[in-house]
């Protein structure tokens, strides 16, 4: 999978892409990942990339000439068209199934903006899809990016390696996951469950699929409901 990222801060890239699976993914050629910066499209003498709001207001918006020619030109750069998606806090609140519809996509194209956001004109002609990662404002689009690449990498067929897969995680059977423990088995008179030491496989399936249901029923109960379109918990979830 490929893809791109459009920001005016590519050094904000270093670091959290560069460790762990994501690493691994890119090392692999798995995941296919370029930064790219958009002053480069600037044509001015100072590389003017933003401009004061038509009609007043506070701050500056992202001008959609400049954004339009970075585009066009990271779209060259490979055969696949991409699906252009802009981070904004308007966009449809990032989840589980939005995650999959993306990490199924050959290429993808992640638009970040800064200021006030970018020209709406360019949101009506270039973007395909506008992502959300919460219900707060962020400085920029750059950590909402990487919160998507890192989520949608998970999904990308033998990125998490052989012994771990995505569908043993919370939300993909519509649920939270159960609690995890490892050694030592009693802590500071904190003891692990009895039952995950019993061995006997069926009782600690039993269990955590309890341990699923209570605390989605206790932390998340829309899941169950199947509110905001997630998937409702599916055969043998124990729903
Ligand atoms: N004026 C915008 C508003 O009120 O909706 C906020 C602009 S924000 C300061 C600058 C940029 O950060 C946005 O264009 C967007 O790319 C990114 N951003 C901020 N919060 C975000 C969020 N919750 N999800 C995704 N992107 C976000």
């Amino acid at each position: 999978m490929r893809i791109d990222v459009l920001t005016l801060f590519p050094e904000a890239f270093r670091g959290p892409l560069d460790v762990s699976i994501v690493k691994r993914a890119r090392e692999d050629g798995l995941l296919d990942l370029h930064i790219h910066d958009i002053r480069e499209h600037a044509t001015d003498r100072h590389r003017t990339v933003d401009d004061y709001p038509f009609g007043g207001g506070q701050g500056m918006v992202m001008r959609v000439d400049v954004l339009d020619r970075a585009l066009e030109h990271v779209r060259a750069q490979a055969p696949e068209r991409g699906l252009v998606v802009y981070l904004t806090p308007a966009g449809e609140r990032l989840n589980d199934r939005i995650v999959r519809e993306l990490a199924a996509e050959p290429r993808l194209i992640l638009v970040c903006g800064r200021y006030e956001g970018v020209d709406e004109r360019f949101v009506e002609h270039c973007v395909d899809r506008e992502i959300s990662i919460g219900d707060y404002v962020l400085t920029g689009g750059e950590l909402p990016a990487m919160v998507l690449i890192d989520a949608v990498t998970r999904h990308i067929p033998g990125a998490l390696g052989d012994a771990a897969s995505p569908e043993e995680e919370s939300f993909a059977d519509g649920l939270l996951e159960h609690p995890q423990y490892t050694r030592p088995a009693e802590y500071r008179g904190w003891k692990v469950p009895e039952v995950l030491l019993s061995g006997h496989h069926a009782k600690i399936a039993a269990w955590r699929r309890e341990q699923r249901l209570a605390r989605t029923r206790e932390r998340r109960p829309d899941l169950l409901e199947g509110a905001e379109g997630e998937r409702a918990p599916g055969p043998g979830s124990g729903a």
